[in-house]
């Protein structure tokens, strides 16, 4: 679910749109992740100061994370706004409709800081998306730079000192961006871990495989080997990140399975929640449930995304899975000897969605009875199938169904949320309210709690928290002893 927000120590990370806890008072804590590479970078801020705003999903997070890090141990300082910085980087997305028109407005922001003597440069997904022609349309950006090139952001900058005007990293099909031994963690509890670049699977709306480039799974030596790190350092709760999680190929001899890296990850001494997202259904198999089922450590939680309940737009959309095969898929989770929470994203308005083919969409959410679920209306994307495929649907049409959707999972939320009441879960506690002895945090099933406690000090542990209260997005409750 994109979102926009800075990348800095103690943000609060919303995954997938789940609403944030009321009046967090965000904690500013000192990253812990301070890698042996940072602490011996040169002096910070010897090279400069560098301001990072970020859109977009948690694969961006995790890269502007991996970002900050590079820069910190090349003696950059961090900054918080644009004007205390000699380097602006905008780490873009290209989900949202019309990204590239959006990004070009916001670069319009940053024009007169090139008059200051400020480098400006652009990241991530529309970096890739649009290569050089930024460098036509905003000519005072003097980098762009793809996901897949981060590690050359050292030497482009060098480059930049040395008197070139313009410098590019537009690489795809790397893996260097797997090794993130500086990555500056936002999140002092919680690592993500990207285990899968790219995908493969070429829907016909995304732009992704063209973004990113084709997959590539890193090593399971490696992994685990930065697991423990991670561990060694405090953080409790691992993510496994991939655009496809669920299709990680291991390249190593080991050719560990998706469910056996799940289970090893858990198996790392410190390490207390394992998650992972984003799954894809046609790789989704039973040994993932099995995993889940054998061991607590990984969170009861999957996110599986379906877009349409219709099989003929499922088509359309090139998703490689039927309506009944997806509905299999929950089957499994739903015969689990645990129960798991399910969550989705959903496109409404495909080219050619007709109103029978939206009503069984709204027919899938009353059978599968999600638990949160993140919906879009169709938009075209560059560089896409999609894109030569009649988009007659008015916007005011699209928006309709939008709501209408919305309104029936609302009531599903509401409905499943209150049979939650009484209930006691544990919470890793990430959020302290100004508002006296409020705290924050997620269940491993990723639902967001609001509790009371007297306890002074909270954060980062792990509580029993009952619930006595239950909205749609998020819980209340009271510190249970
Ligand atoms: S699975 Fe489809 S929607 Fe997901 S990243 Fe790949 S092409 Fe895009």
């Amino acid at each position: 679910m994109p979102t926009a927000r800075q990348s800095r120590a103690g943000v609060i990370n919303c995954d997938l749109g789940m609403s944030k806890p009321f009046d967090i008072e965000l904690e500013r804590l000192t990253s812990q992740a301070s890698y042996s590479e940072i602490a011996r970078g040169v002096a910070a801020g010897q090279r400069g100061t560098f301001f990072l705003e970020t859109f977009g999903c948690q694969m961006n997070d995790h890269d502007s994370e991996k970002v900050a890090g590079l820069l910190l141990s090349r003696g950059y300082q961090q900054v918080e706004t644009p004007e205390a910085a000699s380097l602006i980087l905008y780490n873009t997305c290209s989900i949202r409709e019309k990204a590239a028109q959006k990004v070009f407005s916001r670069l319009g922001e940053y024009r007169e800081k090139q008059n200051e003597g400020k480098v400006i440069g652009v990241l991530g997904c529309v970096a890739q998306q649009e290569g050089e022609e930024i460098f036509e349309r905003a000519p005072w950006v003097s980098l762009v730079c793809g996901s897949a090139s981060y590690r050359k952001l050292p030497d482009m900058l060098t480059q930049l000192e040395a008197g070139n005007q313009r410098v590019t990293g537009l690489d795809t099909d790397t893996d260097a961006t797997f090794e993130t031994e500086v990555t500056r963690r936002d999140n002092p509890w919680r690592a993500y871990l990207t285990i899968i670049e790219g995908c493969d699977k070429a829907c016909s709306y995304c732009v992704v495989p063209f973004t990113r480039g084709p997959e590539r799974s890193r090593g399971s030596d490696s992994i685990l080997k930065e697991v423990r790190q991670l561990a060694e350092l405090g953080y409790s709760e691992v993510q496994l990140l991939g655009q496809t999680v669920n299709s990680y190929a291991d390249p190593t001899p080991r050719k560990m399975r998706f469910s056996e890296l799940l289970l090893a990850v858990a198996d790392v001494q410190g390490v207390r929640r394992v998650r992972f997202t984003t799954s894809h259904p046609s790789d989704f198999t039973p040994d993932i449930v099995e995993a889940i089922e054998e061991q607590p450590k990984i969170c009861d939680h999957v996110h599986l995304p379906v877009q349409s309940g219709s099989t003929r737009v499922l088509r359309a959309m090139q998703r490689t899975y039927s309506r009944e095969v997806y509905l299999e898929k929950i089957a499994m989770m739903r015969d689990a000897n645990r129960p798991i929470a399910i969550t989705t994203d959903i496109i409404v308005g495909f080219p050619g969605e007709t109103e029978f083919e939206f009503e069984e969409t709204l027919s899938l959410l009353d059978e599968v009875q999600y638990d949160n679920l993140f919906s879009f209306k169709y938009s075209p994307r560059p560089n896409t199938p999609s894109l030569s495929m009649s988009d007659s649907m008015s916007e005011e049409e699209k928006g309709r169904r939008l709501a209408v959707l919305q309104d029936r999972q609302r009531e599903i939320q509401s409905a499943k949320n209150a049979r939650l009441v009484g209930k006691r879960f544990e919470v890793l506690v990430s959020g302290k309210s100004r508002r006296e002895n409020q705290w924050s945090g997620y269940t491993t099933s990723h639902r967001m709690i609001n509790f009371a406690s007297q306890e002074r000090e909270l954060l980062g542990t792990y509580v029993q928290v009952r619930v006595t209260g239950a909205g749609p997005n998020s819980l209340l409750g009271d510190h249970a002893v």
